[in-house]
């Protein structure tokens, strides 16, 4: 028996793939329908791109936007159906501009999880493009939410994890630096203090497009934790020229949380130079189920690799 969920998106959205059933309003109010996830024990890529683009159809999302404020109700939604608590964080960064974070536990019991993982839903807003964000803002979310449902398939696993995403992550200006950009990470850091830090961060950008190069930004990361990627890479058998390093640092979301202490691992593709980075050219054409899959697979051995080797008492 297959459900449906139907999800309220702007009229030029993108058909969903793999999903056997769309209906559209006439108006410029349309309807999707989104397939229910297929329940499988492992990652699946075809749910991540789903989620990819139930996130697209709502259109631009920047910060403060309806669109924003709409599929932060579809990701709560997606969390909750697979048994996540989910809290709206709403603070304000500047006077007059609020924002929110979410921020998903698994399990009753409160406190801080050692492993952390992040990604944002903010898509950059400046510009006279319409930038969709399918790679930069919706395939961190999509394998976040698709992490999120393999991991309660082990309670005790995902109990150690806390997922966030991150509002206002892109700069209200031109680029992001020390005062413009990764407002929801700057804000979480603080909000946590010293004692409330995860025991290490995976932070997910840019992590859906087919052929794409994951560039760790290696001054951003301490060794033990860039060995481990480069075990899971080996074990999965990724081709290790596409699964790199990037020799220098990047403004992201793990940023804060490095500068706070926090051993980070920022899962990024290079995009420096590319012609479809805060451009309209970033839409669901650039985006494949077997990059988000390949993402969310060497995710989900990170974590286990990590919680096994005991990192996280230290
Ligand atoms: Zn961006």
């Amino acid at each position: 028996m297959r459900r449906w969920v139907t999800v309220a998106a702007f009229a030029g959205a993108l058909a969903l793939n793999g999903c056997e059933r769309e209906r559209r309003a006439p108006a410029a109010q349309a309807e999707q329908t989104v397939c229910a996830p297929e329940d499988t024990a492992d990652f699946s890529g075809r749910n991540a791109y789903n989620h990819c683009a139930a996130l697209c159809a709502f259109g631009p999302r920047p910060t403060g936007s309806q669109a924003y404020a709409a599929q932060v109700d579809y990701v709560i939604k997606q969390l909750e159906n697979v048994g996540w608590h989910v809290q709206r964080d709403t603070f304000s960064p500047r006077p007059g501009r609020r924002m929110t974070n979410l921020r998903a536990i698994y399990g009753v019991e409160a406190g801080t999880r050692p492993v952390l993982v992040s990604c944002h839903i903010d898509t950059k807003g400046q510009g006279q493009e319409a930038i969709l964000g399918a790679d930069d803002g919706a395939s961190g979310a999509a394998v976040l939410l698709e992490l999120a449902r393999v991991l309660a398939h082990t309670p005790e696993k995902a109990q150690q994890v806390e997922l966030i995403f991150f509002d206002g992550e892109e700069a209200l200006g031109g680029h992001i630096n020390e005062e413009d950009g990764l407002y929801g990470s700057r804000y979480d850091v603080a909000r946590r203090g010293e004692h409330g830090l995860p025991a290490c961060m995976v932070n997910l950008d840019m992590v859906g497009g087919a052929g794409k190069t994951i560039a760790i930004p290696i001054m951003d990361t301490l060794p033990e934790m860039y060995e481990l990627y480069r075990t899971v890479v080996r074990e999965l058998g990724l081709p290790e020229e596409r699964w790199t390093l990037y020799p220098g640092s990047y403004w992201d979301d793990h940023r804060p949380f490095m500068e706070a202490g926090v051993p980070t691992l920022n899962l990024i593709a290079s995009f420096m130079g590319s012609r479809w980075w805060h451009t309209a050219r970033d839409n669901m054409q650039r985006i494949s189920a077997d990059s988000l899959a390949e993402s969310g697979k060497v995710t989900l051995r990170f974590i286990s690799l990590y919680l096994g080797n005991g990192k996280a008492n230290h």
